[in-house]
């Protein structure tokens, strides 16, 4: 494992993030014109992009590359039941306080301890009021009336529509033990404090994978998930030392964790939570048996047919949280005098060519002698296995620059010399190395390319 950092050092801040978002078009406010919705982002063209392809990786790995690991996709809405049983509706609930003076709201294991002994407001020193439990998860009604009788939640995780299925899974697929169920999908938390851009918002993505196992294997489970997951990180080309592992302490755990670990990582505003591995113990599997009385027991086959409720290790991911990750990862300044100007600097997003919203623009020299023409036919031809753009106004060297900031790792270049032997020019995002490439071998040198990308 490489060396841990003590603090953020990159190029990135926030606000830099947040503003090349909004400018490039990853993610904007949601409700913009209307002074915006707090917690809650929209995903422009290039952002959608970007998480429709993490979101596939995630995919892949999780369902293609595992024979034992199926998908779901369950609905947002669930019978109130599930979260009485999930415990949410007990337990999922930060302490807060607000303040009477600048009526500013805090959760108080967030603020300074000693203000909130004295009931002292943090921002204008008011008073605050007593620490009351706040559920995070949204309330609302089904159907005509609005009474206590048709409540029903928002789903704050996505996990329970993979537990309450657990058993048709198995019926329908023939699963056996251990298999795991993968599901991305809406997540909705009432969060008290929503700040630094996506990272923590009220709507959400999440990626979720519960793995069904025999009790007394899941200690070894558990290890070999973290470590599966940790490699995850490797093939999406993100820099290894910028994470770590952290493991729960006894105040930390959630009310079902046997044992729980989180992967970090070293975000410009600090270490924070990107994704978790939890050992869940019997807690599901059992409670839905409890509150639902069906018997979700598991009858094992290979084992003399032996009855008992499967242990689960879960990964839970934020998909939306893994975007801001890669988009402060990426992130990179340069200086660069290739025109030969000294103070010439240039903002480059370092995605792997996988993920990168955009894997190749095509640009011809100019626009007139057919060049345009012949650039737009490459594009045609490279669009069915590529996301593509095609850009033809300003100077070429503005272009790369704007192709450099949206991460797109291959530029074409059409010339005039394309017009006579048919080649172009194959210009490198991160070394900005251009070589001649005949246009006929572009679609097999960029597969190539793609696979056995490696960032320096
Ligand atoms: P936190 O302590 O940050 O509130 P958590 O421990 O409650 O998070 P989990 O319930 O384990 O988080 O959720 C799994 C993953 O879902 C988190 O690692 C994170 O990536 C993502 N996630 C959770 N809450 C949010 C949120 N409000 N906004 C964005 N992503 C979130």
């Amino acid at each position: 494992m490489a060396e841990e950092l003590s603090e953020y050092k990159g190029p990135a801040t926030m606000e830099k993030i947040t503003s090349l978002a909004k400018r490039r078009g990853f993610v904007f406010q949601s409700s913009e014109i209307y002074g915006g919705q707090n917690g809650a982002w929209d995903y422009g063209p290039l952002g959608i992009e970007l998480k429709n392809r993490i979101a596939r990786l995630w995919w892949k790995e999780m369902t293609q590359l595992h024979d034992e690991i199926v998908g779901l996709d369950a609905s947002i809405l669930m019978h109130p039941r599930v979260w009485e049983a999930s415990g949410h509706v007990e337990n999922f609930t930060d302490p807060l306080v607000d303040c009477k003076k600048c009526k500013n709201r805090f959760r108080a294991d967030q603020i300074d301890q000693a203000k909130l002994a004295k009931k002292e407001c943090p921002e204008c020193g008011g008073e605050l009021t007593e620490t009351r439990k706040f559920n995070l998860m949204f309330k609302t009604n089904i159907g005509a009336m609005e009474d206590s009788s048709n409540i029903i939640y928002l789903r704050p995780e996505t996990a329970q529509g993979i537990y309450v299925n657990y058993k048709n899974i198995i019926q329908s697929n023939r699963m056996k033990i251990p298999f795991g169920i993968a599901q991305i999908g809406k997540a909705f938390r009432n969060e008290i404090v929503t700040k630094n851009f996506i990272f923590r918002t009220c709507e959400f993505e999440q990626m979720e994978m519960q793995y069904f196992v025999k009790p007394g294997t899941d200690v070894e489970w558990f290890n070999t998930w973290k470590e599966r997951r940790w490699n995850y990180f490797k093939k999406l080309g993100v820099k290894m030392e910028y994470l770590r592992w952290h493991q729960h302490g006894k105040d930390e755990l959630a009310h079902y964790a046997k044992d729980a670990y989180d992967i970090e990582y070293l975000f410009p505003m600090g270490w924070k939570e990107l994704e978790g591995v939890h050992n869940r113990g019997d807690y599901d599997l059992s409670r839905h048996m409890q509150f639902s009385g069906k018997d979700l027991q598991y009858i094992d086959q290979d084992d003399n047919n032996a009855r008992y409720t499967p242990y689960i290790i879960e990964t839970s991911a934020g998909l939306t949280r893994e975007v801001l990750m890669l988009l402060c990862d990426a992130y990179d300044e340069e200086k660069v005098a290739d025109k030969g100007n000294d103070d010439d600097w240039r903002t480059v997003m370092r995605f792997h060519p996988s993920i990168a919203p955009i894997t190749v623009a095509i640009l011809p020299l100019m626009k007139k002698d057919g060049l345009a023409e012949l650039a737009q036919d490459i594009r045609t031809e490279l669009k069915e296995d590529y996301t593509t753009d095609y850009d033809q106004s300003g100077a070429i060297g503005r272009r790369y620059r704007r192709q450099d900031e949206a991460g797109t790792p291959f530029c074409v270049t059409v010339d005039y010399e394309t017009k006579e032997n048919g080649t172009v020019t194959l210009r490198y995002r991160d070394s900005m190395e251009q070589v001649r490439v005949p246009k006929a071998e572009l679609a097999e040198r960029l597969r190539k390319e793609i696979k056995e990308y490696k960032r320096k």
